[in-house]
C-alpha cells in the first residue's frame, strides 16, 4: 500500500527548477501585503493562487490574474481565509504572469501494472484530464518511462504529433518530457503533474501549475520533505507511527483491526470481507510488541468512538504474549471502548495472557486460524444470521 507525501505548488516548483525545467518564477505570500510586494518584483503584474493540496482552484475563482500590486493586494485578500476541498488558504502563490499560446497536459506517474513509471500527454491542457480521457480517449497519449535509459525519444515525436501536439514542437516537448521523467525517477515520485504545460507566446515551455506526490517509504532518502511526510498524516497515524507501527485508516468501514504484521492484516482484510464485515483501518504493530507498545497502539484504536467492533491478532513467536496482554488490559481499562472486542493471541505464555484477557471480560480466540476470530467477531457483531440474511449468507 504506497501512501503519498503531497507536496506544496511552490516545493514541486523549486523541484523543477533545480532539474532545468521552466517555471513562471514567483514566492509565497501570506498577507494582501506580502502578495503586493512580490507582485512589484514580477514587474506590477502577477497572477496569485491559493496553495491547497487540491486541483479545480481555477474553478473555485481561486487564481487569479492582477495588473496591479493594489489589485494583487485585494485578490489576495479575498482569497486569504477562504476554504478549498477542506483546506483553509493560509498561503498565496505570487507568480509572474504568462503569455499563454496554448495549454497542455504532461504527467509522470508510477503504474504498478506497468511496474514503472509513465508518461502522460494531452493535447487538452488545464482541464480536468479524467474528462479528457473518457470523452477522447485517443487525446491522451501514454508512453512507458524505461526503468534505467528514461524516457526513449525515439518514437516520441512522432507519437506527440499524432496524439494532437502542434506540429513543430514534439521536439521540444519530448525534451521537456524525458527531464520531467528523469526527475521523477530521481525524486522518487508517485506523480508529477504539470497542468497546464504552457506553451508562451515567445515558444517558450513553461510549468504554469504543478502536484507532486513523493513515495513516502522514500522519504527517508529525502529528509527535506520530512516535514511534509509528518503533515501528511493524521494524529493517530503520527503516535502509532511513534510507536514503530503503521496505522491505515479505510473508507466506509466501521471494524478495527490491530495485527503485527502487514501481511496478515491484508489477509484479514479478505477474512472480513468474506464475513460480511467492513475494516475500518488497520493497524500493524511492527515486530518485537512490547507492553508499552501494545498499550499504546490499542489506546489509538479503543478511542476511536466510531467503530463496531475490533480485532485484536497477534502471531507471538518469541514476543511475550503476557506483557502484550498487560498492555491491551491497560488500554483496554482506560478507554473502556463502547463495541465488542475479540483478542487472538498465540505464542509464548499464550495462557497467562488469555487468562488476563477473560478477567476483564474480552474474549480470545486460541486457534490458529484467524477466520475463527473473525467469525466469532462477525457472530457477536451482527448477531446470528436468520432469515433471508442467513440464506444470502448461505449461498
Ligand atoms: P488548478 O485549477 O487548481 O489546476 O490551478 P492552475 O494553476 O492549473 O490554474 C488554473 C488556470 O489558470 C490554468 O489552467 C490557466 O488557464 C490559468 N493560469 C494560471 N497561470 C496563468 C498565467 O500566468 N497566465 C494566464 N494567462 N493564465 C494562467
Ligand atoms: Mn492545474
Amino acid at each position: 500500500m504506497k501512501a503519498a507525501v503531497r507536496l506544496s505548488e511552490a516545493a514541486g516548483k523549486a523541484i523543477l527548477d533545480g532539474h532545468g525545467l521552466r517555471i513562471p518564477g514567483g514566492q509565497v505570500a501570506r498577507s494582501p501585503e506580502e502578495a503586493s510586494a512580490i507582485t512589484v518584483s514580477c514587474g506590477g503584474t502577477s497572477v496569485i493562487k491559493a496553495m491547497v493540496p487540491a486541483g479545480g482552484r481555477g474553478k473555485a475563482g481561486l487564481v487569479k490574474l492582477v495588473n496591479s500590486p493594489s489589485e494583487a493586494f485585494a485578490a489576495a485578500r479575498d482569497i486569504l481565509g477562504r476554504s478549498h476541498a477542506g483546506c483553509c488558504v493560509t498561503e498565496l502563490l505570487v507568480e509572474r504572469q504568462l503569455a499563454v499560446a496554448a495549454e497542455f497536459y504532461l504527467s509522470i506517474v508510477l503504474d504498478p501494472w506497468q511496474e514503472g513509471l509513465v508518461m502522460m500527454f494531452s493535447p487538452e491542457g488545464g482541464v480536468d484530464i479524467e474528462t479528457v480521457a473518457r470523452s477522447a480517449p485517443e487525446r491522451v497519449l501514454r508512453v512507458p518511462v524505461h526503468p534505467e535509459r528514461g524516457l526513449l525519444p525515439r518514437s516520441l515525436p512522432d507519437l506527440l504529433e499524432r496524439s494532437g501536439a502542434p506540429h513543430g514542437l514534439a521536439t521540444k516537448l519530448t525534451q521537456f518530457a524525458r527531464k520531467l521523467a528523469a526527475l521523477g525517477a530521481a525524486e522518487d515520485l508517485l506523480l508529477a503533474e504539470v497542468n497546464p504545460l504552457v506553451l508562451t507566446v515567445a515558444g517558450g515551455l513553461v510549468a504554469a501549475d504543478c502536484k507532486m506526490e513523493v513515495d513516502d517509504a522514500a522519504v527517508y532518502r529525502h529528509p527535506e520533505h520530512r516535514a511534509e511526510a509528518d503533515a501528511s498524516l493524521g494524529p493517530d497515524e503520527r503516535q502509532v507511527r511513534s510507536l514503530g507501527g503503521t496505522l491505515v485508516s479505510l473508507e466506509s468501514g466501521d471494524i478495527g483491526i490491530i495485527c503485527n504484521g502487514a501481511g496478515m492484516g491484508m489477509a484479514m482484510l479478505d477474512m472480513f470481507r468474506a464475513a460480511g464485515l467492513k475494516a475500518a483501518n488497520f493497524l500493524d504493530t511492527g515486530g518485537g510488541l512490547t507492553q508499552d507498545r501494545a498499550h499504546g497502539v490499542c489506546s489509538v484504536m479503543f478511542r476511536n468512538r466510531g467503530l463496531r467492533g475490533a480485532l485484536v491478532n497477534i502471531w507471538g513467536g518469541f514476543t511475550r504474549l503476557d506483557e502484550v496482554a498487560r498492555g491491551i488490559a491497560q488500554a483496554f481499562r482506560e478507554e473502556a471502548p463502547p463495541y465488542p472486542l475479540v483478542v487472538k493471541l498465540i505464542g509464548l505464555n499464550q495462557g497467562a495472557a488469555v487468562a488476563l484477557m477473560s478477567e476483564i471480560g474480552v474474549q480470545t480466540v486460541q486457534e490458529v486460524e484467524t477466520e475463527k476470530a473473525v467469525a466469532l467477531l462477525a457472530s457477536i457483531v451482527t448477531g446470528p444470521k436468520s432469515g433471508i440474511e442467513g440464506l444470502r449468507a448461505s449461498v
